[in-house]
C-alpha cells in the first residue's frame, strides 16, 4: 500500500504506527508542517526504507513563523521531497493570503530552478491561485496536488499543467470528489490519507488504509491487487524521474 500525504509524526504514538508501516511494507511520504518539524521527523527516520520525510511549511503557519522561511528556503536545496506547502484560503487562514502567495511563488520559482522535487501541495479553497502559481513556472518538478476540492474545470486545467494527484478517502465519498476522480488519468493518481487529521469512524486513518484503492479498483473494474500495482507503478515513475 501506498499514502503519499501523512503527517507520521503527528500520530499520538509515531514509532508504533512505523513499525506497523515496515511490517506491511506500506510506503509513506511523511509531510512534514514546519523546517523545524522536518529537521526533527528526518531524524527519526533517516536511512528507513518504506518513509520518506518532506520538507514541508503549512500555508496556515507561513505568516506566523516568518523566521523560518529563509530556513525552509536553504533546506529546500538538499531535499527531494516537499510538503506539505501550498496556500490554505479557508476561513480561518484567509487572512494571510498574501503572505501565503508571495511565499508559494518564492518556493515554486526555486522547485523550477533546482528541479527533481517533488511537491505535495495544499490548495483548500485557493485552488486557483495555485494553478497560476504553477501556471508561471514550468520547470522538472512534480506538482502533486494532495486532497484536491476543486472543480472538474479546474482538474482539468492542473492535468494540462502536469499536476499529479493524492487521492483522499473523503474524495471517494462525495459528489464533487467523485466527479473530479472520474476526470483524472489512471497514470496521474497515489493514494493518500492526511492522518490523523482524518478519521475512519472514531480513528485516525492508517497508511495502509484500503479504501482509495478499493474505490478505484471498482471504479475502473479492476481487481484489489492489480489497482494496488497500478499505484505502485505510478509511484516508481514519480520517483524514478
Ligand atoms: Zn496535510
Amino acid at each position: 500500500m501506498i499514502d503519499f500525504h501523512c503527517h507520521l509524526d503527528l500520530y499520538a504514538d509515531p514509532m508504533k504506527v512505523y513499525d506497523e508501516v515496515r511490517r506491511r511494507r506500506t510506503e509513506v511520504l511523511a509531510v512534514t508542517t514546519s523546517p523545524r518539524a522536518f529537521a526533527k521527523t528526518s531524524q527519526y527516520f533517516q536511512g528507513t526504507d518504506c518513509v520518506r520525510v518532506a520538507l514541508g511549511f503549512h500555508p496556515e503557519l507561513v505568516k506566523q513563523r516568518p523566521s523560518e522561511k529563509q530556513l525552509f528556503l536553504e533546506q529546500m536545496r538538499y531535499v527531494r521531497f516537499l510538503g506539505e506547502i501550498g496556500i490554505d484560503g479557508s476561513p480561518r487562514a484567509k487572512q494571510s493570503i498574501p503572505e501565503q502567495i508571495e511565499f508559494f511563488d518564492e518556493v515554486i520559482h526555486a522547485a523550477a530552478v533546482y528541479g527533481g522535487k517533488i511537491l505535495s501541495i495544499h490548495s483548500r479553497g485557493a485552488v486557483k491561485e495555485v494553478l497560476q502559481i504553477l501556471g508561471k513556472y514550468e520547470g522538472k518538478y512534480v506538482p502533486v496536488l494532495h486532497w484536491f476540492t476543486g472543480s472538474v474545470k479546474d482538474a482539468e486545467k492542473a492535468i494540462e499543467l502536469g499536476c499529479w494527484f493524492s487521492i483522499n478517502p473523503n474524495m471517494c465519498f462525495t459528489a464533487t470528489g467523485k466527479r473530479v476522480i472520474c476526470c483524472i488519468p489512471i497514470n496521474r493518481m497515489l493514494p493518500e490519507t492526511d492522518a490523523p487529521f482524518t478519521q475512519k469512524g472514531m480513528e485516525p486513518y492508517m497508511p495502509w488504509d484500503k479504501t482509495v484503492t478499493s474505490y478505484l479498483a471498482k471504479e475502473n473494474s479492476v481487481g484489489f491487487q492489480e489497482m494496488n500495482e497500478i499505484f505502485h507503478q505510478n509511484l516508481l515513475s514519480i520517483v524514478s524521474r
